[in-house]
């Protein structure tokens, strides 16, 4: 039955738009986004079906090119819903920027990557797409979502409405918006991996623990993980994205030595991508023993451009983006 599926996925493999990415060429200019990244999540799936290096590399090499070369400040991509030349976005800042689906779906290919290498980098473009983009895709008063997110100046967002505007970008919000909880927290054996700053609580079979997360992030740079409870004497590791460390006393709630990420104009987009994982390892010895770590996420000014002989340049605070 396996075999019969696997060979039908690969009758619907688009070689026109695939191969060239298996090979490393960036041909996505004037093709339709949002048509072409649930391919690539379909050949992410048959890497992980098949272990076929060529799927991996296309996926690989596609949200490279999408996320460095075709995205906007605030994570999405396509004007019109169509990729352009890479790197020309500046000439692309109109009322129809940023389809709500083609970033729920580049959210669905990132975790795909992050299972296979957890690279801090695939989060911080899920992170600055999920505070930039999706939570701005629905209107808190009316849970209306909207199809673009007009970068241009002046323009409006356009809402649904409850009986006659029924978009694909009304359903991926209806997902989108259920799903706020989905990637907080990773696991993998004993470690874990906090990859969103979240107000949480997080029920850890493995660890049989119970941790806490509590900040009011992205408006305010402070960070808390508590363990309220572990059921067994244990190890475990936890990866954060601030450089981190933490008093090796367990019966003590232990405190991050604050400090920050390095920055500098010259690298812009990759400011955040010098995030650097702290592995903490914490012996904790009964259930009553409390501990955890807390520090401080400095949210800096930065500045995100795209070249194309343009003078266009958004400014950037911590991960919130404006043109
Ligand atoms: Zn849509």
């Amino acid at each position: 039955m396996r075999r019969t599926w696997l060979a039908l996925a690969r009758r619907l493999y688009h070689t026109k738009v695939l191969l060239p990415l298996t090979q490393g060429r960036d041909e996505l200019a004037n093709l339709h986004a949002n048509t072409q990244i649930p391919k690539l999540i379909g050949l992410a799936r048959l890497h992980e079906l098949t272990g076929r290096r060529g799927d991996a590399d296309a996926v690989d090499f596609f949200w490279k090119r999408v996320t460095q070369h075709h995205s906007y400040v605030i994570g999405g991509n396509g004007d019109r819903e169509y990729f352009s030349a890479p790197d020309s976005i500046a000439a692309h800042i109109t009322e129809q920027t940023c389809e709500a689906c083609a970033s729920y779906n580049m959210l669905k290919m990132t975790r795909h990557l992050y299972s296979w290498a957890p690279d801090a980098a695939y989060f911080d473009h899920y992170e600055r797409t999920h505070l930039n983009h999706i939570l701005a895709h629905q209107n808190p008063r009316t849970g209306m979502f909207t199809y673009m997110t007009p970068l241009m100046s002046g323009v409006a967002r356009e809402y649904s409405s409850e009986d006659n505007d029924f978009w694909c970008c009304v359903l991926s919000g209806m997902e989108s918006h259920a799903k706020h909880g989905d990637s907080i927290y990773w696991e993998n054996g004993d470690t874990l991996f906090v990859n969103l700053y979240i107000p949480s609580t997080l029920e850890w079979k493995a660890a049989a623990a119970r941790l806490e997360l509590n900040t009011r992030y992205p408006y305010e740079g402070d960070i808390e993980l508590k363990v309220r409870r572990l059921a067994t004497a244990v190890y475990f590791h936890v990866y954060t994205d601030s450089a981190s460390d933490c008093t090796r006393r367990p019966d003590t709630v232990a405190h991050a030595r604050r400090s920050s990420l390095r920055s500098s104009e010259l690298m812009l987009f990759w400011i955040l991508i010098l995030s650097i994982l702290y592995c903490l390892r914490r012996r904790h010895e009964s259930s009553r023993d409390c501990a955890g770590l807390s520090g401080l996420h400095r949210r800096r000014y930065g500045r995100y451009q795209r070249g194309s002989g343009r003078r266009c340049v958004a400014h950037r605070f911590g991960l919130l983006g404006w043109r």
